[in-house]
């Protein structure tokens, strides 16, 4: 740890200080220097286990839940990275990113012990399009998962703890918030929302009956089947539901390194297979049996992807078909 070194010196100084200025001569004659040294060092000492202990020590505050304890890096050029999630951990405050080269909103979430929804949720610029990041943009960072709701007039902590599914309490109590039982909300005012969500959009595609496949998502196609392309892209605002196009079996519902994201490969037997990729997340797992309709995942925009949607697949005996000529003209 590089830092405590650094800590243990600021605060031989500052002791030193208050030992010059602010005691009276005859306290100084009466502990000679090699006392003050030698007490210095005990303070010093006792300063730095404390650090250690802090910085050690389970959060008390934040539920476990909230982000996993990190583990601390083999890499020394980690460490700072490191030390910026612990106290993350534990000691609640807001930080301010800017957004450099490179970023990434999943790569910026995860480097603060955070999920993407949680910096969607804290930067409206965000909220729709997380993918579109800026050079030089700056962004809310939370001390856990939750959201970061600006109040507009009217809104009362009633109908703000219903919408983000949290108790009342949550935010009132939430010491950043400033808020004080009984006292109303003011207008533009900035508040935490611990662990609060907010509600994903999920309109049901067409059932398409007379079809063989039902369309996985409403949206609008960004993208056509061609050599290639053998797939449709199909563009939705990020998550909303994706549903399996047809009953079958979930083969994967995992993250693929072939730049698919988080994907799903249904097999619906005769040959057919579907898959759904870029999701935000799976919502099932390999060996489930689905039904035509039942929601697998939320539109997302992980992997090689450039915005949210999902890249699907209908496979027939191993060969990507074209899936418009299996879907009703319409989702
Ligand atoms: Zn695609």
């Amino acid at each position: 740890m590089h830092a405590q070194p650094i800590i243990g010196y600021n605060v031989r100084m500052d002791y030193d200080a208050a030992q010059v200025t602010e005691r009276p001569a005859s306290s100084r004659r009466a502990n000679p220097w090699p006392a003050r040294l030698a007490s210095a060092g005990v303070v010093v000492l006792a300063l730095w286990l404390l650090a250690t202990l802090a910085a050690f020590a389970d959060p008390i505050l934040i539920p476990p839940a909230a982000t996993p304890a990190p583990t601390p890096p083999e890499d020394a050029d980690d460490l700072a990275n490191f030390a910026m999630r612990r106290q993350a951990l534990t000691r609640p405050r807001l930080r301010t990113y800017i957004v450099q080269d490179g970023d990434t909103a999943s790569g910026i979430a995860a480097r603060f012990g955070l999920d993407v929804d949680t910096l969607r949720w804290s930067n409206p610029d965000l909220e729709e399009k997380p993918d579109y990041l800026r050079l030089g943009m700056k962004l809310v960072i939370l001390p856990m998962r939750g959201a970061y709701y600006q109040v507009r007039a009217g809104d009362t902590l009633d109908a703000l703890a219903l919408r983000y599914g949290v108790a009342i309490t949550d935010i009132v109590e939430y010491p950043l918030n400033g808020l004080k039982w009984g006292s109303p909300l003011v207008a533009g005012a900035w508040l935490v929302v611990p662990y609060g969500t907010k509600e994903l959009s999920r309109p049901h595609p067409n059932p398409a009956p007379g079809y063989d496949f039902a369309w996985p998502i409403v949206g609008y196609v960004t993208q056509h089947y061609s050599a290639g392309h053998p797939a449709l892209d199909i563009g939705a605002p990020y998550g909303s539901a994706v549903y399996a196009a047809r009953a079958g079996v979930v083969v994967y519902a995992t993250w693929a390194e072939t730049g698919y994201g988080y994907m799903v490969l249904v097999e619906h037997g005769g040959g057919y297979a579907t898959v759904y990729s870029h999701l935000k997340g799976a919502w099932v797992s390999a060996g489930q049996s689905v039904a035509r309709g039942q929601l697998i995942g939320e539109v997302g925009s992980t992997g090689n992807s450039t915005g949210p949607h999902v890249h699907f697949e209908i496979r027939v005996n191993g060969v990507r078909s074209n899936p418009l000529g299996f879907l009703p003209a319409e989702p």
